[in-house]
């Protein structure tokens, strides 16, 4: 079965297989306790993890699909000796491919990597908004993608720890429930560790019910997915292609949009600049993206444009 199912599909149960085992390496290096932190910019930690994670995803989906190209947020030689993974998610491996991916080849693939997003928030301990993001695009687009949770049910030991959630736009999602936000509240999760004026004075224009404030693209796109936020708003050059890629093709998946502030798609191909200059905004339901672009004031889209 595996050799004859599409290339995307083996990339996808390929991508939930080494997001797992990414997780166990994250909670290794925590569990170990020297984190082997370095200072990458200001605000910008790295840390064990995020380089004994990268250097697995990576060096394993290469070893699988040498032709494609893969970008990870670190700055990292590849090493030959990565930990192999041998698994597969074999129920991803058995879904239905979405027709106009059926024969496309590695090479028209481009994963983005983020293999700890909500660094800060890992080293300060707040551990479930941790993530480990490989989102999929294809013709500039996100078609796939993976978001592996290290630390959900870390506060239940009668739980098992971590899950995997995935979304693929045209056929659905898998690992969580999407749940709708509340009706008639405008609940608006935003940074916690990357505040800027620009940032503050969108969400006063916006006039919230309630402010979230949490760590990474991952965790923030998460509480929209399972309905505890209304909008993610970002007005602010500082999030990346990987932190997005992922997240975009799951809010899809189950009827979302993320965008840059303007209302305007990015676009994920492999010459992209990383930055997503423009900024984020994300909702899980496509009418309260709509409300947001046009309720987000001219004066913060005219300072966060990206040039
Ligand atoms: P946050 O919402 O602040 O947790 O950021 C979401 C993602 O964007 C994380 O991966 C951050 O590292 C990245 N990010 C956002 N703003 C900045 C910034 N000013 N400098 C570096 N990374 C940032
Ligand atoms: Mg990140
Ligand atoms: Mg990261």
């Amino acid at each position: 079965m595996a050799s004859t199912s599409p290339v995307f599909l083996r990339l996808m149960a390929n991508a939930v297989a080494v997001a797992n085992h990414a997780g166990n390496i994250i909670r290794e290096v925590m569990s170990k306790g020297d984190l082997g932190i370095v200072e990458k910019g200001v605000d910008d930690p790295q840390t064990e993890a995020d380089r004994r994670a990268q250097l697995c995803i990576i060096g394993n989906l290469n070893k699988k699909f040498p032709l494609m190209s893969i970008i990870g947020e670190e700055d990292l030689a590849q090493e030959s000796n990565v930990e192999l993974v041998n698994d597969i998610d074999k129920e991803v491996l058995n879904l239905r491919c979405p027709e106009e991916l059926v024969n496309v080849t590695e090479e028209d693939f481009v994963v983005w990597v983020d293999p700890l997003d909500g660094t800060a928030e890992y080293t300060a301990g707040m551990l479930d908004h941790v993530t480990v993001l490989i989102g999929i695009a294809h013709k500039n687009r996100p078609v796939g993608g993976v978001i592996h949770q290290p630390y959900y049910n870390y506060k239940n030991d009668k739980a098992g720890l971590g899950r995997t959630m995935w979304g693929i736009p045209g056929i659905g999602v898998g690992g969580f429930k999407p749940i709708p936000p509340p009706e008639g509240k405008r609940l608006v999760v935003t940074t916690r560790s990357h505040m800027t004026p620009v940032v503050q004075q969108a969400l006063e224009a916006l006039k919230p019910d309630e402010i979230l404030r949490v760590g990474g693209a991952g965790y923030k796109v998460m509480l929209l997915m399972e309905g505890h936020a209304t909008a993610y708003v970002f007005a602010s050059p500082g999030c990346k292609k990987w932190d997005t890629c992922a997240p975009e093709a799951i809010l899809t998946a189950m009827g979302g949009r993320l965008t840059d502030i303007h209302g305007t798609p990015y676009s994920y191909a492999s010459t992209e600049m990383h930055p997503n200059k423009r900024g984020v905004l994300a909702a899980a339901k496509s009418d309260d993206h709509k409300w947001f672009v046009e309720n987000i004031p001219d004066e913060v889209k005219q300072l966060v444009q990206g040039s």
